[in-house]
């Protein structure tokens, strides 16, 4: 996508290798918006999409010493240094060796530590050192909270629901304080989406707890997640938007 005086719109996603993520990248790429991903591993060829090889920057987002470097590679490609969109998407939901959820009495402080840098402390760094960029182009930060964070969850354990109420308290907070340079702050909060996350026993709260008695589709997240960066929201800033086919009701 491009504006009036046909400059290209660029959106940074975190965690596009696979589910949400992966989704999302395709609808933007299928909009003609610019990307560029952030993920742990190397290029995967499961990952296929135009450009997405050439749009791929390695980075452990547990490892906040590597942000510099990162920010810096990321600055290097936005030709006239505007980020219209930072979506953080990359999270972790740890989970005993025998699937169980981590509770309060089964998380040390490595797990701890570990789901807190990756859902919610890089997520306030990226968009510390990319306030520029994204004032630069008036932009849009999208953060991807869970129905965890508002509510106990069967499998999601202590740490992540933790890190994700802490997610949506920073969206706040950033729509406050990003708002006055144009940049809106958003979250969506996704229920039971169909990808790598889920646990055996997810079709038991599916017939139990969601209204609409089916899993969601990463793609139908994506589409929130465009309209959060479009300029058809252009006055929703500071909003948590639930696509749970109504289980957070
Ligand atoms: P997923 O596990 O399929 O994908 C997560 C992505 O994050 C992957 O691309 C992974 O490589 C990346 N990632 C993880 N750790 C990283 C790190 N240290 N550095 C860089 N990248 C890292 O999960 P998903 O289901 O697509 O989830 C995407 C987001 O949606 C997450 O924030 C998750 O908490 C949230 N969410 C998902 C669901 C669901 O039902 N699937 C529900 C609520 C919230």
């Amino acid at each position: 996508m491009s504006n009036a005086l046909g400059q290209q719109h660029f959106m940074l996603l975190s965690g596009a290798s696979r589910g949400i993520g992966h989704a999302t990248v395709k609808l933007f790429q299928e909009r003609s918006w610019r990307i560029l991903t952030i993920s742990r591993h190397p290029f995967s060829d499961e990952c296929l999409w135009p450009a997405a090889r050439e749009s791929h920057i390695q980075a452990d987002l547990a490892n906040l010493s590597s942000l510099d470097e990162l920010v810096a590679d990321v600055r290097s490609r936005l030709p006239d240094g505007r980020l219209h969109a930072l979506v953080n998407n990359a999270g972790i939901s740890p989970r005993s060796p025998d699937g169980s959820r981590l509770g309060t009495m089964a998380t040390n402080a490595e797990t701890w530590h570990a789901v807190l840098n990756v859902n919610l402390i890089s997520t306030a760094l990226l968009a510390q050192k990319l306030q520029p960029e994204l004032a630069k182009a008036k932009g849009s930060v999208v953060n991807v909270t869970s129905i965890a964070g508002s509510r106990v969850h069967p499998f999601a354990g202590v740490a992540y629901a933790a890190s994700k109420a802490a997610l949506a308290a920073l969206t706040r907070e950033m729509a406050h304080e990003f708002g006055p340079y144009g940049i809106r702050v958003n979250a969506i909060a996704p229920g039971e989406i169909d990808t790598a996350m889920l646990s055996p026993g997810t079709n038991e709260i599916v017939e139990r707890e969601i209204p609409l008695r089916r899993l969601g589709e990463p793609r139908e997240v994506a589409e929130a997640i465009f309209f959060l960066c479009s300029e058809r929201s252009s006055y929703i800033n500071g909003a948590e938007i639930h696509i749970s086919g109504g289980q957070h009701v």
